[in-house]
């Protein structure tokens, strides 16, 4: 039995990961669950689940929780804050941890999971773009697995040998990350000022959360891949070409010396990632269908446009960069992202926010979580002065 604790619950991947293991309830059992506010939700998945934690972030909120929990999940005990999502993360009898929250906000307790020696299932690619040196290490000492859930992240695992540990000594020539395109891949340039933010979410391939969707449709969700690479699997910006496959039906492939190249193919639904990493090395049901190719058709390829996606320029820069840049890079980017969602800025201003905050802030050697921190907040300080001069 292994014994899991989700933070992010409510989110997308969230409520794939506990579809996923309420197929094989033989196998999982769930420790702890957490959200941020939707404690409805929360209390929905307590009483199915019957978690010994519940962890609110929002202090206020988990007053709320614990009412609702009293007659359905009376065994449920609820906590908050960072402290308690820490302690869920990081408790002796958690086997595995599946880092789900959305931004910065995971980085601590997907950090204390690290050092905790835990399996971590790892979407929330945020965490490793801001701290990758830091957490790769926390990983190592720790002595843990890292298994990424990300759709490409976990296609490459796949298609890299079992016993990779360096891409020269495994013969891998490069890695092809493979990306939709978003729904603005052929909009005309004059209209993409103009895009709402529900337009910017409706994914043509994937359901996500509101701020992935908008990083799909800026196409920095690639370049956030694109840094989450190549700490997952220790290769340089210069290994990696991003591809533009709109079908969304290979999921990333990796180009050996020898010319051979492997992919992984299937349906878009992160239910086969989540499986995947959730039972490796052994294979289970994930509630997938069949993918049918025959239906499928085509499958087509295209360089990606850095002109009308400046934000994956960006992040191409930025991991080359290396330092702090690619935490100036997902800092702004939140802050962004967050603003154009609540309709304050527009759809195109998010990468001049991200390109002026790079270019205003120092780059420094991080070397510590406080430094990481630091260049978080002050990142959002002027990401947030430059949306202030827009308004
Ligand atoms: P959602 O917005 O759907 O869910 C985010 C989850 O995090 C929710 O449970 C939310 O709680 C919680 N949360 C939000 N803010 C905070 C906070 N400040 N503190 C604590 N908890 C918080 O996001 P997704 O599920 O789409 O994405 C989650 C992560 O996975 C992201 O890093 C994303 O990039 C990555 N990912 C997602 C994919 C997808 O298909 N959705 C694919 C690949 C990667 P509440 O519901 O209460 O707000
Ligand atoms: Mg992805």
């Amino acid at each position: 039995m292994q014994i899991l604790t989700v933070l992010g619950a409510t989110g997308s991947i969230g409520i794939n990961v506990l579809d996923v293991v309420s197929r094989h309830p033989d196998r999982f059992k769930i420790f702890a669950l957490s959200c941020h506010t939707k404690v409805i939700e929360l209390a929905a998945q307590c009483e199915k689940f019957q978690p010994l934690f519940a962890v609110v972030f929002d202090r206020s909120k988990a007053n709320n929780l614990k009412k609702l929990l009293q007659e359905t999940s009376p065994g449920t005990t609820v906590l908050c804050g960072i402290e308690g999502l820490c302690f869920i993360a990081g408790e002796p009898s958690v086997d595995t941890v599946i880092a789900a929250i959305v931004g910065a906000a995971g980085l601590l307790p997907t950090l204390e999971a690290a050092k905790s020696g835990k399996k971590i299932l790892l979407a929330n690619k945020e965490s490793l773009v801001m701290a990758g040196s830091l957490f790769m290490d926390a990983v190592h000492q720790g002595g843990g697995t890292l298994l990424p859930i990300d759709s490409e992240h976990n296609a490459i695992f796949q298609c890299l040998p079992s016993d990779y540990t360096d891409a020269k000594k495994c013969g891998v020539r490069k890695i092809v990350l493979t990306a939709s395109g978003g729904p603005f891949r052929g909009l005309d340039l004059g209209s993409l000022s103009g895009v709402t933010p529900d337009q910017a979410c409706a994914h043509p391939n994937w359901k996500m959360g509101r701020k992935i969707s908008v990083d799909s449709a800026t196409m920095m969700n690639k370049g956030l891949e694109l840094i989450e690479a190549c700490w997952i699997f220790g290769v340089s910006p210069g290994q990696i070409e991003v591809i533009v496959h709109p079908q969304s039906i290979i999921h990333s492939m990796v180009e050996y010396l020898d010319g051979s190249i492997l992919a992984q193919l299937g349906n878009p639904d992160m239910r086969t990632p989540i499986a995947h990493a959730l039972a490796w090395p052994a294979r289970i049901s994930s509630g997938v269908a069949s993918l049918d190719i025959i239906r499928a058709a085509r499958l087509d390829f295209e360089a990606p446009d850095l002109e009308r996606f400046p934000c994956l320029a960006l992040a191409i820069q930025a991991a080359e960069t290396g330092a702090s840049a690619p935490i100036a890079l997902n800092a702004s980017n939140e802050v962004a992202v967050d603003a154009f969602l609540k309709k304050e800025i527009l759809f195109t201003q998010i990468s001049e926010i991200v390109a002026m905050v790079l270019s205003e802030i120092t780059i420094t050697e991080p070397s510590s979580l406080e430094a990481i921190q630091r260049c978080d907040r002050e990142s959002r300080e002027l990401a947030i002065k430059f949306i202030k001069g827009y308004l």
